[in-house]
C-alpha cells in the first residue's frame, strides 16, 4: 500500500532498528518505546489488522509468531516474562493500519492493560 508508513519501512523506503527480517516478515524496534524492549513485528504483506487475517494466512501468523520468540530468546524474555499484543480499531488505540505485533518486555507489566 503506497501511503502504509509500515508498507515503506518494510520495502526499506523508512529507515527503522531491525532486530530481524526474513521474506515474509520484519521486526523492529518502536519508535516510542513503552518498555525496555519494544519490538514491532509486522508482515512484509500488507494486511490492515488482525481482523484481516484469513485462514490462508495460517503459516504467516505462525511465522509473526516464531518471530517474536526468536526476539524474545534473543532478549532473554523467555526467562522474565513479556507480553505479545496487536491493538485493532479506535478504543484499542490502533495508529498505524498495518497489521503489527508488539512484542514488550524488561520490566514488570499490570493486568488489565489501560
Ligand atoms: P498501534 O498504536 O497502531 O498499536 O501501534 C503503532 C506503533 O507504531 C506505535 O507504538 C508507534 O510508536 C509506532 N510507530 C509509528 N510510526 C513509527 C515509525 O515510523 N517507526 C517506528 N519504528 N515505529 C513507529
Ligand atoms: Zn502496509
Amino acid at each position: 500500500m503506497s501511503d502504509c508508513i509500515f508498507c515503506k519501512i518494510a520495502a526499506g523506503q523508512i529507515p527503522s532498528d531491525k532486530i530481524l527480517e526474513t521474506d515474509d516478515l520484519l521486526a523492529f524496534r518502536d519508535i516510542n518505546p513503552q518498555a525496555p524492549v519494544h519490538v514491532l513485528i509486522i508482515p512484509k504483506k500488507h494486511i490492515a489488522s488482525a481482523m484481516d487475517l484469513a485462514a490462508s494466512d495460517a503459516g504467516l501468523l505462525a511465522k509473526l509468531l516464531e518471530g517474536a520468540q526468536q526476539i524474545a530468546r534473543q532478549h532473554r524474555l523467555d526467562a522474565t516474562g513479556f507480553r505479545l499484543v496487536t491493538n485493532h480499531g479506535a478504543q484499542a488505540g490502533q495508529s498505524v493500519f498495518h497489521l503489527h505485533f508488539h512484542l514488550l518486555g524488561g520490566r514488570s507489566m499490570r493486568w488489565p492493560p489501560g
